[in-house]
């Protein structure tokens, strides 16, 4: 099955509004015919950027967001203040959030089960560390997460998940996994998600690679058979490199 690829850029914690709006106006003239492109700026940029791209088929999407609807939690965002200002995607799990903001496998279900419950999008993130691949036990490690965080969601909820292979020990280290290292678990989750829904979801779900791709990386990495695209950070930040990124997925 052919399944759209998509090239998300996961800014973080970089950029003023200033530098997301000067950022923004290359973007919008990128060629992306065949490739659906995600950009994940701060809180405080979402709503601008929002309707500076709307125009030019570049989706907006949230870092983070709370698992509760509403209350007493100082400093959070939720799912339907994000879905009041148009933005309807959120990266939920990335290794950063796990590992800096103590968010575990149980608090990742809450918000994945929360949020694809209340018509969001979910880009899900989980991934071995290095002693994790170097003990040999990366794939038990993967699929615990993934029985976790998504494998006992409804097919209505799967339907809204994209799920993003991060291999901690690759994440802005230069440092990328080798394609056969790559194929080797995309393909594993694949049979993960095929074993518990219908064909038709293990088919078409889409599953990103993320960690250190770059310009001269990105072709062969999502020309790999269960690679639908790539999570990208450090190179989001540069325009240049940005968009070669996306010209290897425009295909
Ligand atoms: C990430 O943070 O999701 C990521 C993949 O970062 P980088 O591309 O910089 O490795």
């Amino acid at each position: 099955m052919k399944r759209k690829k998509i090239v998300a850029g996961n800014w973080k914690m970089n950029m003023t509004l200033d530098e997301s709006i000067e950022l923004s106006n290359g973007l919008i003239n990128i060629n992306k015919s065949n490739v659906d492109i995600m950009i994940a700026p701060s809180f405080t940029n979402l709503y601008p950027l929002k309707k500076q791209f709307d125009a030019h088929q570049i989706d907006v999407i949230a870092q983070n967001v709370n698992q509760n609807s509403k209350g007493a939690f100082t400093g959070e965002v939720s799912v339907e203040m994000l879905k009041s200002i148009g933005v309807n995607c959120v990266i939920i799990g990335h290794s950063e959030r796990r590992s800096l903001f103590g968010e575990t496998d149980q608090i990742l279900c809450k918000k994945v089960n929360y949020a694809t419950s209340n018509g969001m999008n979910v880009i899900f993130c989980f991934g071995e560390e290095l002693q994790q691949r170097q003990n040999g036990n990366y794939f038990d490690v993967i699929q615990k997460q993934l029985e976790v965080g998504v494998l006992s969601l409804s097919t209505e909820q799967i339907k809204k998940v994209t799920l993003a292979y991060e291999p901690v020990w690759a994440i802005g280290t230069g440092v990328t996994a080798n394609p056969d290292q790559i194929q080797e678990i995309h393909k594993f989750i694949r049979n993960l998600i095929h074993q518990r829904f219908e064909e038709t979801i293990s088919n078409s779900i889409r599953i990103l690679y993320g960690g250190s791709v770059k310009p001269t990386n990105a072709v062969e990495i999502f020309n790999l058979a269960d690679v639908d695209g790539g999570l990208i950070g450090g190179a989001s930040l540069k325009f240049t490199d940005f968009q070669s990124i996306v010209e290897a997925a425009d295909v």
